[in-house]
């Protein structure tokens, strides 16, 4: 369903539409778990498995994420062995508060978790000096776009509060990528730099003339001539892709888009 505009989504900090209760998402026995706390490293701390109040759409939404990363850890694992996924770490959903959250359509994420050394922390990795763990922080974000419109993460971060999350909401549709977002265009800059080998290239969102180089680089190592800004399923295939490259820990051209 279209969600109210974002300037009145922003214009109050009103709770509003039904909403849904869960402690998992996609299937029962992949739990959430609330993030209370920060180790030492800086990693999230989730205790205990905990129910999360959002609409019945974003827990759908949300659950084709977690469904596709499941099947990335089977798929596309990182190495020689299949990951399992377990549980998710969330840091809230349905939040009084303005923005997109009030209506319970909007999750903030801060963990997945495959095994005991097979997850991803959004506190930590999005810039980690490791390539292999920026990697698989990107194929979150690209799964994430998969099916949420907007994206926030440590290099889409209007509002500075997103260095330890990923914010995903639907006051945009999981619509065809768009230049004029800062969403669609990290995504692709961070793919050109650590999938593509282009090193220099600055994740700032804006599509500019070094972007254009990058997104025409990963195109020719992707061999392919779909255009993510066509359509909603040409921008979801450029995603699965860039994720399973990501995921994989692999350069862009290993695999074929489907
Ligand atoms: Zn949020």
């Amino acid at each position: 369903m279209p969600f109210p505009s974002s300037s009145q989504a922003f214009a109050s900090s009103k709770c509003g539409y039904a909403d849904v209760t869960r402690n998992w998402l996609y299937e029962d026995d992949l739990k959430m778990r609330y993030r209370t706390a920060f180790n030492g490293n800086g990693y999230g701390v989730h205790p205990s498995v905990t129910s999360f109040t959002m609409h019945a759409e974003i827990h759908d939404r949300a659950g084709r994420v977690i469904r596709d990363l499941r099947t990335l850890g089977r798929d596309y694992p990182p190495d020689e062995n299949e990951w399992q996924y377990r549980w998710t770490g969330v840091a809230g959903a349905k939040v009084c508060k303005p923005g997109y959250h009030r209506y319970g359509a909007a999750i903030d994420f801060t963990k997945f978790v495959w095994g005991p050394d097979q997850w991803v922390d959004m506190a930590v990795h999005g810039k980690d000096s490791r390539r292999r763990l920026r990697r698989r922080y990107l194929a979150v974000i690209a799964t994430c776009r998969k099916h949420f419109g907007t994206v926030l993460h440590c290099h889409n971060d209007p509002d500075g509060s997103h260095w330890n999350h990923i914010h995903v909401d639907r006051g945009r549709q999981a619509v065809a990528l768009d230049w004029d977002y800062g969403t669609d265009v990290t995504i692709i800059q961070w793919a050109a730099r650590d999938l593509a080998g282009f090193s220099e290239m600055a994740i700032d969102g804006d599509f500019g003339p070094q972007t254009r180089e990058g997104f025409a680089l990963l195109r020719d190592e992707f061999d392919t001539d779909v255009d993510p800004t066509d359509r909603s399923v040409d921008g979801r295939a450029w995603m699965d892709l860039i994720a399973r490259h990501a995921m994989a820990d692999e350069n862009a051209g290993k695999y074929k888009m489907d």
